[in-house]
């Protein structure tokens, strides 16, 4: 293990710290003008790079249509050694490159990043849309293609009777984009992050060197890839973990005025995993006067066994005569976000901004921190969509101690609440702006409670110093993974950690 690292020594002797070499000295020499880009000394590729101006600015917005850069090209890989070829060439060349999940036309998929993470100023976007091949599925794995959708796997692995252990609430995110940010849901609860459910990955390095990693083989670079935002390599491939599937969903919805016991119930919940999925919201009141809490659980069945529905909520403080129960299919419940979604994109506020934020919070330190938000918090806050529907706040508890992965950092306890302000404000720069600043406000009072971002979202003016501070304790390990696999610093720039 250590001597994956010697370079990184050298690089230390050399100047006071790795990172101010690698940032400084390399930045000079970056081209910095799309015009000024040229590929033909680039080895014949399977694929093709686009340079139209649409290509580019399709690839220069994600789904938070807040920051845009411009690429010079957007290699659209035939395989997985142009991705090779042109790492290589980008390190000879000054460039930088990053994968983008999902963008681009001619269907308009695009990345689901809040903040350009994803986009390369006058370097090299590569769309994983063509990496799309699910290659395999035995009875408890998947090997997929980075840019497969877990949409596409779900069904894949539904046909077997097979599911993936976590879902995102969303199902249309790329593979390599959610195990690049961790990967979260309602059932992190039981199997952590999507991250933690990787098998093997094939990475190509930020030295253009396409390797094999899993726990045992090049452990340091398979943790410094999951979660690794893009930093140290590009995931082309994954193995993941599949597990058996129920095929129905008892979904329980149970609403709360008092927030302290909102979070103890579900603290009790997450304590004894009597739900499959845990997940919960801050709502409004059916009159719309103020905040209150909803949990949102589901036992998961396959009939003609179902789950004792008095015995799931035994114990629990909920307005009862409220609590909506239902069943449904364990795959409608999985792509429940789909109907919601078409909504938005008839009314226009899909493709708007969206200043997005979240956080993890120590538990607890969650009661103080959710009481002061919401005694000031408004819908427009969260963008009203329709008269009496404002975008979602999701509030719900996970297990840190099952957030394995080193470089998706949560807070130091044993549970940690997940908020996230899933805003989609009307088309106001203003407003924009604002909301942007709260964003700050907020990640500022998370930190200082010993809180973390996750990565995904728009928090502004996040400096490398900030990112250091998020990292800790594995800030040293990120730097040295950082210098050893991408020692010319050219990966994923969009994030602001090391460029
Ligand atoms: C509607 C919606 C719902 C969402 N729901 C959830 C949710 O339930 N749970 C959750 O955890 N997140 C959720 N997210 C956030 C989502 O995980 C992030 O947006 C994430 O970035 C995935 O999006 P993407 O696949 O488009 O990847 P991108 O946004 O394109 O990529 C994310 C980052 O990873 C890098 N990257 C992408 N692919 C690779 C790769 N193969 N190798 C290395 N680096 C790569 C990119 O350069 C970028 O920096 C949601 C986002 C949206 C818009």
């Amino acid at each position: 293990m250590k001597a994956e690292f010697s370079r990184r020594r050298v690089l230390q002797g050399l100047a006071g710290t790795a990172i101010a070499v690698g940032w400084s000295s390399l930045a000079r020499s970056r081209i910095t003008d799309p015009a000024t880009c040229d590929f033909t000394e680039l080895p014949p590729l399977d694929g093709e790079l686009r340079v139209d101006l649409a290509t580019r600015t399709a690839f220069a917005d994600d789904f938070g249509h807040i920051a845009s850069r411009k690429s010079c090209t957007v290699l659209v890989p035939g395989s997985v050694k142009d991705i090779v070829k042109i790492v290589r060439f980008a390190r000879r060349h000054g460039l930088h490159v990053a994968m983008s999940g999902q963008s681009g036309t001619p269907d308009l998929r695009e990345s689901h990043s809040n903040f350009g993470q994803g986009q390369v100023h006058a370097g090299v976007v590569i769309d994983a849309k063509p990496l799309s091949t699910i290659r395999r599925i035995t009875t408890d794995s998947a090997v997929v293609e980075t840019g497969v959708l877990w949409s596409q796997l779900f069904d894949a692995a539904a046909e077997r009777g097979l599911t993936p252990p976590v879902l995102t609430d969303y199902m249309h995110l790329s593979i390599g984009g959610t195990l690049s940010v961790g990967g979260i849901g309602g059932t992190t609860s039981r199997f952590g992050v999507q991250a933690d459910n990787v098998l093997v990955l094939e990475v190509v390095t930020g030295e253009g060197r396409l390797v094999t990693c899993s726990p045992t083989q090049s452990p340091n670079l398979f943790h410094a890839v999951l979660a690794g935002v893009g930093q140290c390599g590009i995931i082309v491939c994954a193995k993941i973990r599949l597990i058996p599937a129920e095929t129905m969903a008892r979904v329980f919805h149970l609403f709360y005025e008092d927030l302290s016991l909102y979070l103890q119930d579900q603290l009790t919940l997450l304590g004894d995993r009597r739900f499959h999925f845990l997940e919960g919201q801050i709502v409004r009141h059916a009159a719309d006067t103020g905040w209150r809490y909803m949990i949102e659980a589901a036992a998961y069945y396959t009939p003609p066994a179902g789950p004792d529905s008095a015995a799931l909520l035994a114990g629990l403080n909920d307005n009862r005569s409220e609590a909506r129960i239902t069943s449904q299919t364990y795959r409608d419940f999985a792509f429940r976000t789909d109907p919601i979604v078409g909504r938005l994109k008839s009314i226009g506020r899909w493709s708007t901004a969206h200043p997005w934020v979240s956080l993890f919070l120590p538990a607890s330190k969650t009661a103080d921190f959710i009481s002061t938000l919401v005694a000031t918090l408004t819908p427009e806050e969260l963008g009203v969509l329709v008269p009496g529907m404002h975008a979602p706040a999701l509030l719900y508890p996970f297990d840190t101690a099952l957030t394995r992965q080193r470089l998706f950092r949560v807070p130091h306890e044993p549970a940690a609440f997940h908020l996230s302000l899933l805003r989609f404000p009307p088309a106001d720069p203003i407003q924009i702006q604002a909301m942007l600043a709260q964003n700050r406000r907020l990640y500022d009072q998370t930190a200082a409670l010993g809180g973390r971002r996750y990565v995904t979202g728009a928090i502004p003016d996040f400096t490398p110093v900030d990112w250091q501070q998020h990292f800790q304790p594995e800030w040293d390990f990120l730097v040295d993974a950082k210098n050893h696999f991408d020692p010319d610093h050219v990966l994923t720039p969009g994030q602001g950690i090391f460029h």
